[in-house]
């Protein structure tokens, strides 16, 4: 080994605190609370209560590497909870809010939290499967509305009262960047949800990652706003994100309704909203009905579904709003892809700028991918192949937590299987056509669900459309399309004129063979749609299809 190498620098999470504290401690984070006040204080009072929570997650025994459960809605304990956790010790482990009890109990009893931190105004979520969680020894309240007393075994405290006790004087219990700092289960949707296990080294790069100009290019001037819950990824990293280039955050609380959101871009000039394409789909209808001024939004980042073309067309031409289209995973921590436009495109006409803006985008720095078709082999980026898509990088997980060997998502040369199916164009932009399971298979060809479903909801009386696989006993599969209507459209829209819609837009063969009306597509925990459910109601003859009326193949 040569002498006079470089320091020695452990990449551990209390850097990027001490960093926003020391530069932008007068920068504000703010949170709408449930009463609908706004809570305001700055990086610099985090940074207090930060310490003061290291302080009382010792006093209460967390031991190092135990894990601590949020069950939360975006606010600024949460926030406190995301540094405060890992730098005492411990595991950040954050709880999907909108789980079934008995999921909620497997995954609490999985990771063996032994602290839960519990948002008051989720009390009776968490009250139905305490006495089946019997790792848990502390429950720490905030937000309970008054007069409200808690139903809960082992001991309960409040937060507040603990922070005032506690000392601000605490040296950060992390030395190691390989020591565990976050846990977040995936949604699940086949079998038991799987822990993604991130350490303080992953998750500093992925913060870095993150904010690459080629990335997100988050600055201090920005004014970020994560509607993506902190239970989905880490709200995307977005927490750790703003603290580290001291943006200005703004938690939207429990007040997720489009109007809410209109009104708070609007007040507070936020430039950075991200969130899924069912938050942005509602607000775009919200701000067609009654406008409101978002101008100061410079990107809409929009990522865990595919986002429709049409919305990213009629964001930026009715509305003047950049969206940033983004991929990701749990697995990944979870930034993989972003589209932005490259010196290439700029002087495309803007219905192409758009073509590319639907994709999901090239791989920022960290992450590499590949296409492979079922034997293994690698694809080629021709924009038209359609393979598997795996990744590799220092953010992405080597294995689910607790079940080292035992999944085939990894594979034997050290790569990960993200069940997406994509194609890759020469500049490196990925498409996602479907996950696997979701992909229509007709007579031993793929139909691209996605891509629709997109051109679907382009249709201006469709509000949502999500297409699954129906049976069929020639084709073994053909595509069937759930749509649900606007209320003006309900008694009108024929399934002909839809198929008609679509036929210059996809290959013959792809037109779905029937649709079936609903008031709503099911959503997934996360706020994607729940094809799982849709499949069940197919099976359980609830859906109703309506044949069109033309053989399609
Ligand atoms: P989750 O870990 O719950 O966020 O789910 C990750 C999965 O969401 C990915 O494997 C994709 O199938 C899907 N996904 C995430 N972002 C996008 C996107 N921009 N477009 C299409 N699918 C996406």
């Amino acid at each position: 080994m040569l002498e006079g190498l470089m320091m020695h620098y452990p990449l551990t999470m209390d850097r990027i605190l001490e960093h926003g504290n020391r530069l932008y401690r007068h920068k504000r984070i703010k949170t709408l609370l449930p009463n609908g006040k706004m809570h305001e204080y700055t990086y610099g009072d985090l940074y207090r209560r930060v310490k003061r929570l290291c302080n009382v997650l010792e006093g209460l025994g967390l031991q190092m590497g135990d894990r601590v459960g949020t069950f939360a809605w975006n606010n600024y304990q949460h926030m406190e909870l995301y540094f405060g956790a890992p730098l005492a010790g411990g595991v950040v482990h954050t709880l999907n809010i909108r789980l079934f009890p008995e999921q909620l109990a497997y995954i609490i009893n999985h990771a063996e939290d032994r602290i839960l931190f519990v948002d008051g105004t989720l009390l009776p979520l968490v009250e139905q499967v305490a006495d089946r969680i019997p790792h848990v020894e502390h429950f720490v309240l905030f937000n309970v509305p008054p007069g409200r007393e808690p139903r809960l075994p082992g001991q309960v405290h409040d937060y507040e009262a603990l922070l005032a006790d506690a000392s601000e004087e605490y040296t950060w219990r992390v030395q190691d960047e390989n020591q565990a700092l976050g846990l977040c289960y995936t949604s699940g949707t086949t079998g038991n949800p799987k822990g993604a296990l991130y350490s303080h080294r992953s998750m500093v790069l992925h913060t870095m990652g993150e904010c690459q100009a080629m990335a997100l290019g988050l600055t201090e001037s920005d004014v970020v706003l994560p509607v993506v819950p902190q239970f989905h990824a880490m709200a995307w990293g977005l927490p750790y994100a703003a603290t580290m280039v001291g943006a200005t955050l703004v938690m939207p609380g429990p007040h997720l309704k489009p109007e809410a959101l209109a009104q708070l871009i609007e007040a507070e000039r936020v430039t950075v909203a991200a969130g899924v394409p069912t938050i942005w789909n509602g607000l775009y209808h919200e701000l067609r009905t009654r406008p409101r001024d978002i101008s100061s939004i410079r990107a809409l980042v929009v990522g865990g579904s595919a986002m429709p073309r049409a919305l990213i067309e009629a964001y930026e031409r009715d509305l003047g709003v950049n969206v940033l289209h983004a991929w990701g995973m749990t697995e990944l921590s979870p930034l993989g892809t972003v589209s932005k436009l490259l010196s290439h495109h700029q002087d495309l006409p803007a219905p192409q700028k758009w073509d590319v803006k639907a994709r999901q985008g090239y791989p920022i720095f960290g992450v590499e991918m590949r296409i492979v078709d079922d034997a293994g082999h690698e694809l080629p980026w021709d924009g038209t192949t359609m393979g598997e898509l795996q990744v590799r990088g220092p953010w992405i997980i080597r294995d689910y937590f607790k079940l080292e060997g035992s999944s085939d998502a990894f594979t034997p040369d050290g790569w990960f299987r993200t069940g997406d199916v994509v194609t890759v164009h020469e500049d490196g932009f990925m498409t996602i056509t479907d996950r696997t399971k979701d992909l229509v298979k007709s007579g031993g060809e793929w139909i691209s669900s996605v891509e629709l479903e997109g051109h679907l909801m382009a249709h201006p009386d469709v509000l949502e459309a999500a297409v699954i696989a129906m049976p069929d006993e020639k084709w073994q599969e053909r595509p069937l399309a759930v749509v649900v209507l606007a209320p003006q459209a309900r008694e009108q829209v024929q399934v002909e004129e839809l198929n008609a819609f679509l036929e210059p837009r996809v290959a013959r063969w792809w037109l779905p063979d029937a649709y079936a009306f609903v008031e709503e597509i099911p959503k997934t925990s996360v706020g994607k749609f729940d094809k799982k459910v849709l499949r069940e109601r197919l099976a359980q003859g609830e859906l109703r299809p309506i044949r069109a009326r033309e053989a399609t193949r």
